[in-house]
């Protein structure tokens, strides 16, 4: 039994020191070295070429490096079959809330904006708003949302939440389904989206979706490019419905250098790094799995096959 690590992203020798440094017994290939296929039982990937799962008879678990699932997914050469676990951190969650925040703020008190008038030497003062101006809705309040829904309830935001099922969380409404979410929209003057990419979530931020926010709404979307509309979001910046985006990650990644989203003055770009999986405090449970797959138990944060997260 072994593990191989599939990423093409430059950090894979980042991975297997940490592997080494913590659990040096463990067999632990990278992709491009020469191993033994027949022996890999998991494989640890972050947005992996489609097919390189192929080659291994004895997959029993595809572990993402990170939070999200949804590139496994899309890699038509998948073993159906094959069980698929995901990253849950509280390291990662708390990196999620502290960016979000971030962005929040930004907004209220248009920090962005002045950075861009800086570079103009633009000495122009703008109205700001405040923290009870505001209800936050987050849609899709899972491991992630609900860390983020505590601390922005902490500082005093009203916040409300959207998943697919109901879920009680103690002075946050939360919403369900399609048919309340339309309720949820209207509320939010700030949305941000925590969803994971699933065909039902996929364009989920369009005209229409988007239109629902309040007057002079504002898109914060951490969680993949897949889930806005990308046509629809200038439109809806220019009649001044939105009142501006904080967008971390985009359907082509890096954004295309000729992409209209680069030089609009009410988008602020940040290059997917909202929050970022840490070696040193994510190996443990990829290990930690790695070993209950050896001894035959079960796995932990396994995502439903059917349900895509
Ligand atoms: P999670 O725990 O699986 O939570 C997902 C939430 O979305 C749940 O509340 C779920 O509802 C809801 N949901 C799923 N499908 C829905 C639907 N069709 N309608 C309404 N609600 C739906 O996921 P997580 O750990 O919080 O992570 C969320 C996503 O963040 C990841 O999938 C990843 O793509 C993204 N992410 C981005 C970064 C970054 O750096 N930008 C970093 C980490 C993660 P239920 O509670 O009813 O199941």
């Amino acid at each position: 039994m072994s593990i191989v690590l599939i990423r093409q992203d430059g950090k894979i020798g980042i991975w297997q020191k940490a592997f080494q440094d913590q659990y040096p017994d463990l067999p632990v290939y990278h992709f491009e070295e020469e191993h033994p296929k027949e022996e890999i039982t998991m494989a640890i990937v972050w947005k992996h070429p489609h097919g390189s799962l192929s080659p291994y008879p004895n997959l029993r678990c595809i572990a993402s490096f990170g939070a999200g699932v949804d590139f496994i997914f899309e890699d038509p050469e998948r073993p159906p079959d094959v069980a698929i676990t995901r990253v849950v951190d509280d390291a990662l969650a708390e990196d999620m809330s502290e960016y979000v925040l971030t962005a929040i703020m930004g907004h209220l008190k248009n920090t962005s904006q002045y950075v861009k008038d800086q570079f103009r030497g633009m000495w122009s003062p703008k109205p700001y708003s405040r923290i009870s101006d505001h209800t936050i809705g987050i849609m899709g309040i899972g491991t992630l949302g609900t860390h983020l829904a505590k601390d922005l309830r902490n500082i005093g935001f009203k916040v409300i939440g959207w998943s697919k099922n109901p879920k009680a969380l103690e002075g946050i409404p939360v919403y369900h389904g399609a048919e309340s979410r339309k309720e949820f929209l209207s509320k939010s003057s700030v949305l941000v989206c925590l969803l994971p990419l699933t065909p039902e979530t996929r364009e989920i931020l369009n005209r229409d979706t988007l239109n629902l926010l309040p007057m002079g709404g504002y898109l914060i979307n951490v969680a993949r490019g897949g889930h806005l509309k990308e046509e629809d979001l200038i439109p809806l910046l220019d009649s001044g419905h939105l009142s501006g985006a904080c967008l971390d990650v985009f359907a082509e990644e890096p954004l295309p250098k000729e992409h209209p989203f680069w030089d609009h003055p009410l988008i602020q770009i940040t290059p997917h790094v909202a929050s970022v999986s840490d070696p040193a405090s994510v190996v443990p449970q990829l290990a930690e799995n790695y070993l209950r797959l050896s001894r035959g138990e079960e796995l932990r944060n396994r995502i439903d096959l059917q349900q895509g997260y």
